[in-house]
């Protein structure tokens, strides 16, 4: 290889050298939910130089996010995060590749995973959590699971032989809806552990199976070693995650409380043509927005209401039963 002063400082690094720039320009990273953890986690990949990145997400990006989802700036506001943190990206290293996609991840589209030779879980649901947990035992992919809330949060590689989620985390670990506080400061902290952790998985380095903990504001960072639990699920080959239909059209997204109705595929310009009757429709790669509802292509629809009801009324209105 020759010299390359963007990476200069870090194949300086004996734990990189030349030899570790050239794997980690080879390597195709997944990152699933572009939020507080995501954008920093994509950033410190690209700026290190693994060659090939996917960005998942399905939302947009609102003001309040803007404390901490550090790849977007007003200018952003009502845009497809996924897109938005491409285009930025892009801009921060343009000898990548660098992909997106907004979509729900959901058991129909998880193969966009399958040629990622690791997956980041930087979203904020258990749902999609022990999606990413079957589908990757089930295909011995590694992946690192993340989790910030308050002033704390958490990092672990789950390696194809190691534990998995379900063996420390139940499905009974029922999330509430309650919408708490988190510390800019360590959502970017938790990011850079669990990028670090990905630089090294990459490198086919040592991580261990140990789930770390971090509290900031205290100043504590514990060290947790994992085993594997007797008749976890997921260990047992039963990937019942990756078999589940969603339950319902209506699903709240519990961090905005915003709701997402899963709608049949709709021509966006028709509908555009008749919003803009209406009011001003603000447009991006693959949605729409207008007023308290983003339409995708795919027919998918994130609605600010009250309650699914509301939720279920503002869509048949604006699109249609
Ligand atoms: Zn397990």
């Amino acid at each position: 290889m020759h010299n390359h002063p963007r990476y200069s400082r870090q194949i300086l690094l004996q734990e990189i050298g030349k030899e570790g720039q050239v794997i980690l320009q080879n390597k195709k990273v997944a990152i699933v939910g572009i939020g507080a953890l995501g954008t920093v986690a994509a950033e410190l990949l690209a700026r290190a130089g693994v060659g090939n990145l996917l960005l998942i997400d399905r939302d947009v990006v609102e003001q309040s996010n803007l404390q901490r989802q550090t790849l977007f700036d007003e200018k952003d506001i009502g845009k497809n995060k996924a897109t938005a943190a491409e285009k930025r990206i892009k801009e921060i290293n343009s000898e990548i590749n660098v992909e997106s996609l907004t979509v729900h991840l959901s058991p129909k589209n998880i193969e966009t995973l399958q040629n990622a030779d690791l997956i980041l879980d930087c979203t904020d649901n258990l749902q999609t959590r022990f999606l990413i947990n079957d589908y990757c035992r089930k295909e011995k992919k590694p992946w690192i699971y993340a989790a910030a809330i308050k002033t704390s949060g958490y990092v672990m590689p789950v390696l194809p032989y190691g534990p998995c989620l379900q063996c420390f985390l139940y499905e009974s670990n029922q999330e509430t809806c309650d919408t708490v506080g988190v510390l800019n400061t360590i959502t970017v902290s938790i990011a850079s552990l669990q990028a670090t952790v990905a630089l090294k998985m990459l490198l086919g380095k040592e991580t261990g199976l140990i789930l770390y903990h971090y509290d900031i504001w205290n100043q504590n960072f514990k060290k947790l070693n994992i085993k594997k639990k007797e008749n976890c699920p997921t260990c047992s080959g039963i990937f019942s995650h990756l078999e589940k239909k969603e339950t319902s059209k209506y699903i709240r997204f519990c961090s905005t409380g915003k709701y997402q109705v899963l709608g049949p595929k709709v021509d966006l310009q028709e509908i555009k043509k008749r919003w803009e009757k209406i009011g001003a429709v603000a447009e991006d790669t693959t949605s729409l927005q207008f007023q308290n509802i983003t339409l995708f292509d795919d027919g998918r629809a994130l609605i600010n209401a009250q309650s699914a009801e509301e939720a279920e009324a503002i869509y048949s209105k604006m699109v249609g039963n």
